[in-house]
């Protein structure tokens, strides 16, 4: 495994491997902090792809002013720990000048579906996510590209991305890694305390507890965000941020619900620490594309 740090050795170790070798290449972007659910991405790459590359990169651009992108937490030595386990073959840790070099004015906006949900509440996220995304789609140009449903928005965002820029990635989403309690893993829970983790798991008792309302026949999406926000206001560490519910593809808001992918999607404080998570309602489960090698 190599460590990578310059943008310029990236691109033409990749260049390499797709044009001498004949090789494919996975792409599992990352802002480290690895756990189990960066490594669930890695491991199907793995089994896709012959060459597989793990980015870490704290991407400055989607944190907003007052976020956390200071004190993110960073552990390059135990990241690489980690994927040398996982038998990855690069990791591109590069440093912020690499990424946007001195002079650098070019963004790239989703328009509409960033202005939601995440995008509401954070200004300017998904315009810090599509930009670093396309920045490293263009160093690596991968066939594969693995992202988590846990940021489901972001998946939405980037599949738009690569659809309406004709970049020559598949994305593939996989499904949300949890705690035995439920909680979805995530970098941020490094953030809670004792009390905090106690309480945390009611996000996806809420979600779960929508969820089964609407297979029992419940079609108001007003009723099912009542079910998610009442379950964790009434944990006293727990304080919505929003509760949505949308159309799975569009994020179109939607009152009356029908047969259609849905997404229930959910930001919430524990205490003091932010945490998303989101559901899917009638979601078509893609097997076959994901087992795909070509
Ligand atoms: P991050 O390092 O938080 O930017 O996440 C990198 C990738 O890992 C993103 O595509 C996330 O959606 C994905 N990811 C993070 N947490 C999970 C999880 N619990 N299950 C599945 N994927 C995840």
């Amino acid at each position: 495994m190599e460590i990578i740090n310059r943008r310029q050795r990236m691109s033409s170790v990749a260049r390499k491997t797709r044009r001498e070798q004949d090789r494919t290449i996975g792409l599992v972007p990352t802002m480290g902090a690895l756990h189990e659910g960066h490594l669930s991405l890695v491991r199907e790459a793995r089994r896709m792809c012959d060459v597989v590359v793990v980015s870490v990169f704290v991407n400055p651009a989607q944190f907003g002013p007052g976020e956390d992108f200071e004190r993110y937490p960073r552990d390059l030595t135990k990241d690489t720990a980690l994927l040398t386990d996982y038998n990855v073959d690069y990791i591109f840790a590069p440093p912020v000048e690499e990424i946007y070099p001195k002079g650098f004015s070019t963004y790239v906006n989703v328009e509409g579906i960033s202005d939601q949900l995440e995008g509401a509440s954070r200004p300017g996220h998904f315009r810090g996510v599509a930009t670093v995304v396309t920045i490293l789609l263009n160093i690596v140009r991968p066939d594969f590209a693995f992202f988590g449903q846990k940021d489901a928005q972001q998946a939405i965002v980037i599949r738009r991305l690569v659809r309406d820029l004709a970049f020559d990635t598949e994305i593939l989403v996989l499904p949300t890694v949890r705690e035995d309690s439920g909680l979805a893993i995530s970098s941020r829970n490094l953030y809670l305390s004792p009390e905090d983790q106690q309480a945390a798991p009611v996000i996806h008792r809420a979600l779960a507890r929508a969820k089964e309302a609407y297979k029992e026949g419940e079609r108001s999406a007003a009723k099912l965000v009542d079910i998610v926000r009442s379950m964790i206001e009434a944990e006293p560490r727990g304080r919505v941020d929003y509760v949505s519910v949308t159309d799975a593809e569009t994020l179109e808001r939607l009152e009356k619900l029908d047969d259609r992918p849905i997404l229930i999607a959910v930001a919430a404080y524990i205490g003091t620490t932010r945490l998303i998570d989101n559901t899917l309602l009638n979601s078509v489960k893609k097997k076959d594309v994901i087992t795909a090698k070509v």
